[in-house]
């Protein structure tokens, strides 16, 4: 196992992707710390954490409010004697596709306090923790392939993740005396409700996908497994990287000739997550 004897905490790891990684980490013999505002939705997913046995905890934490990251931290010093991996996941997008013209003061705070100014400090208060380990550790940002495409539907979000990429190499130089690696990862499409909300509308899914060479959005397993391999030691001589794990999406330029059309099986499977059937 290549996370046996770690400790890992996770924001936002009480679904989508980050319970995905929280899942994966488990499996490769991690203790897992995930934390949420829902209480509800962190005490079913310390249970499917608890169903593979692991060692786990749900912490509440919203981490657009700062206490409550130092918080989440040092209950995880409390349970489990340390940390050396901390993976700052937790995102919002807006769904209001509001144009830049129109952008409030308050839309733009809302979500660049849990994108990007929730992961400065987060990263932060975990590393000031490794520091005084000492034994250095692995901090995963959570960016997203719209770190790089000029998504203009969504830009307090896309300027936001753009600002994850830049964050994620100057905090792996600083950090790097210290043994502390830091990378980041930016998936494209992946099933979770996040998605589900922006790519509800048919037309949409099919301009992504069309422009998707793999002609399909990814699973929370494949972040889970990307999330294992910057976590463990196999990667230990990369830094500062954002991995883009988007099925191709960042960079084709145009629709994928082959590609028809988002099939009634995926569009189906889609609506009925998105309505909890
Ligand atoms: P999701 O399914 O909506 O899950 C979001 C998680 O973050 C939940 O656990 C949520 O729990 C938590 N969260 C939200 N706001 C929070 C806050 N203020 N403080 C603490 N936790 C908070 O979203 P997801 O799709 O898994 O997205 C996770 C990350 O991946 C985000 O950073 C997102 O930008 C990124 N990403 C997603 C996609 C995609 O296609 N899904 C693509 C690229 C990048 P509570 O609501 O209970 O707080």
């Amino acid at each position: 196992m290549k996370l046996e004897g770690k400790v890992a905490l996770i924001t936002g790891g009480t679904k989508g992707i980050g319970l995905g990684i929280a899942v994966e980490f488990a499996r490769e013999g991690a203790s897992v710390v995930i934390g949420g505002r829902n209480p509800q939705t962190g005490q079913e997913g310390l249970q499917e954490l608890e169903a593979l046995g692991a060692r786990a905890l749900y912490v509440p934490c919203d981490v657009g409010d700062l206490e409550s990251l130092q918080n989440i931290v040092d209950k995880t010093v409390e349970a489990f004697g340390k940390l050396d991996i901390y993976v700052s996941n937790a995102g919002i997008n807006d769904s209001q596709k509001t144009p830049y013209l129109d952008i409030t003061p308050e839309q733009y705070d809302r979500i660049m306090d849990v994108n990007l100014r929730g992961m400065f400090f987060g990263d932060q208060y975990a590393a000031r923790q490794m520091v005084k380990q000492g034994t250095g550790g692995a901090i995963i940002n959570m960016s997203s392939v719209n770190a790089y495409l000029a998504l203009n539907s969504q830009m307090v979000y896309t300027t936001s993740k753009g600002g994850v990429q830049q964050l994620t190499k100057v905090q792996a130089v600083d950090l790097a005396p210290y043994g502390i690696k830091v990378n980041a990862m930016a998936p494209g499409p992946i099933e979770t409700d996040l998605m589900r909300r922006v790519g509800s509308d048919r037309q949409l899914m099919d301009t992504i996908l069309s422009r998707t060479p793999m002609g399909r959005i990814g699973t929370t397993r494949e972040c889970g497994r990307l999330a294992v391999f910057l976590a463990c030691d196999d990667s230990d001589f990369i830094m500062g990287q954002s991995i883009f794990n988007d099925g191709g999406r960042g960079f084709q330029a145009f629709p994928n000739p082959g590609y028809k059309t988002i099939t009634d099986q995926e569009y189906d499977l889609l609506r009925s997550i998105q309505e909890g059937r």
